[in-house]
């Protein structure tokens, strides 16, 4: 079918105006967030309801046309942002939020609700949706569950796929597939809500999410404590967890990286003088201990490891500690274009990890730049090589990280997903037999390719880790330190409008942790 035919076709069921092509109008859902990924979309498709979605799979598939589902579009591994030729099915629009149960503590949202929205709507019945990150005002809930999204309070309520009861999706071939009784026990057959969960886009559209809430603790504390290494910080943390049960979540960035941030956000610096490496933790009141403040104050400073403590209570303060973290993905952003990594290594190999990426990366890029922060309960750390792009051109950098990963039994992906940035490297951690197990599966419910075709699995036929073949928009899109990418117009609030188009929000309300 020609192009002008399909085009024609989908502006029927959603409507003329959600059929964009114009290119400047195209522009923010053609790049990703970190500039690194882009294409050239035959059409960015804007379905309201469930029926269009599946009418517009359909279309597609009957015209021959790939799309690629998208919501936020502030994922980090290109699994996206548009192949050339493709459409873009944007599911911002299917943005409805409840009904919320909370008898059985579930809560209704459409893909396109962001995840600030449905934390909103579970906040104001007393419960939390338990997932927390940064891009919390952009990121749809739909996306979390196709990349089955961590963040900050995994440690204790665990990544997206243990926040979603059930959910609702359009498969390959236009049908749709609706999980979403509310039971919590349900054996009946193959379990396709957590098959879709982590699926990237490429098994099915995801339409509705129902979420399964939790009962949050009351925030006691929030700690930034200064030490001297990683091991430093696993030590503060496993003693604070011998004596407290309530960590609700636990994270550690470096000196050069609070630098970034002190720089580019303008904030002031936690302590009076600079120390090699931060532990931020957020201490809730599960034990019921009234004195909970001062005996974890006594508990820290009776630390040989610590150095100093900044420790705080109430909502501004710890608001103001949590920048200092959650401000460095932007940072780096603004700094320049970074190879950007995501992996997790096993707690007794995070300090040895540490201390080679430094030496291998050298061996690659003798001018990176390492920004390392993460989540360190789960020994999650992300990866940022500024000035090490171009030398990434070929995968080299990125290569001689994973390749380390893989050797000391970690993750070469712990929450980004695989997308196309990671696709080559599948592999290092995935046997044959697995490889087989997953083409298998994409090939039974999309036989056609139609849904985001060439993410996360390699071309079968190459060898895919040593592949050197890299897809035309898959180059860095420009030098590190040039130009970004103008954004699209804002939507709401106050925000800052990042390169690729989309928003992350600035306000104290929305950053606002004093609601968790
Ligand atoms: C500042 C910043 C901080 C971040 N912090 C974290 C973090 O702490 N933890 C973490 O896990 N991630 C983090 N991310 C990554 C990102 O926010 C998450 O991956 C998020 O889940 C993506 O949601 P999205 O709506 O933006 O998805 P998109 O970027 O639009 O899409 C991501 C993937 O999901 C697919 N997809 C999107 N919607 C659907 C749908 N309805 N049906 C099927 N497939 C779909 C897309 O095709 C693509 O493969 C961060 C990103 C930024 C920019």
């Amino acid at each position: 079918m020609p192009a002008v035919d399909l085009l024609a076709g989908l502006r029927e069921i959603v409507g003329d105006t959600h059929v964009v092509t114009d290119p400047d109008s195209v522009a923010p859902y053609a790049q990703d967030w970190t500039r690194r990924w882009h294409g050239k979309p035959l059409a960015v498709v804007r379905p309201a309801t469930v029926a269009q979605v599946s009418a517009v799979v359909r279309a597609c598939a009957a015209a021959g046309v790939p799309l690629v589902p998208q919501g936020g579009n502030t994922g980090l591994v290109g699994a996206g942002v548009p192949q050339d030729g493709e459409v873009v099915l944007s599911m911002a629009r299917l943005d409805s939020v409840g009904p919320l149960d909370p008898l059985g503590r579930t809560l209704m949202a459409g893909a396109g609700a962001t995840l600030a929205q449905a934390q909103r709507a579970a906040r104001s019945a007393g419960l939390d949706v338990g997932l927390d990150f940064s891009a919390r005002d952009t990121a749809t809930v739909g996306g979390i569950a196709a990349t089955n999204a961590g963040g900050e309070r995994v440690m204790r309520h665990g990544v997206a796929r243990f926040r979603i009861r059930g959910l609702e999706a359009v498969l390959a071939d236009g049908s749709v597939v609706r999980r979403m009784s509310g039971v919590s026990k349900d054996n009946t057959g193959y379990d396709l809500v957590q098959l879709l969960i982590g699926s990237e886009g490429t098994l099915g559209v995801i339409t509705a999410v129902q979420l399964d809430l939790i009962r949050p603790h009351k925030i006691v504390g929030t700690a930034l404590v200064a030490v001297r290494s990683v091991d430093d910080a696993l030590t503060v943390l496993h003693a604070v967890q011998h004596d407290f049960t309530g960590i609700e979540a636990a994270e550690f960035f470096h000196h050069d990286g609070l630098q970034l941030v002190l720089e580019h956000e303008r904030l002031a610096r936690p302590f009076d003088r600079p120390h090699p490496l931060y532990l931020l933790f957020d201490l809730a009141d599960d034990d019921g201990r009234p004195d909970a403040f001062e005996e974890l104050t006594e508990l820290l400073a009776g630390l040989d490891c610590v150095r100093d403590v900044c420790l705080v209570a109430t909502a501004a303060d710890r608001r103001r500690l949590w920048e200092l973290r959650e401000l460095q993905t932007e940072a780096v952003s603004a700094e320049g274009i970074p190879v950007k990594l995501d992996v997790a290594l096993p707690l007794n190999q995070l300090s040895l990890f540490e201390r080679r990426l430094a030496e291998v990366v050298r061996e690659v890029a003798r001018h990176a730049v390492p920004i390392l922060f993460g989540h360190i309960a789960e020994g999650n750390v992300h990866v940022n090589l500024l000035n090490a792009v171009e030398e990434d051109a070929d995968g080299a950098v990125t290569e001689a990280v994973l390749d380390l990963v893989a050797s000391l039994g970690g993750s070469i992906s712990a929450e980004h997903g695989i997308g196309l940035a990671n696709r080559r490297w599948l592999p290092l951690t995935r046997s044959s037999a697995d490889m087989s197990a997953m083409r298998a599966i994409k090939q039974a419910l999309d036989p056609e390719g139609i849904l985001s075709p060439g993410r996360m699995l390699p071309e079968p036929s190459r060898p895919a880790h040593k592949d050197p073949s890299r897809p035309n928009h898959s180059e860095p899109s420009r030098p590190a330190n040039s130009e970004p990418h103008r954004p699209a117009p804002a939507k709401t609030g106050r925000k800052t409008q990042n390169e690729a188009g989309h928003q992350v929000q600035k306000s104290a309300s929305s950053r606002s942790r004093s609601s968790r």
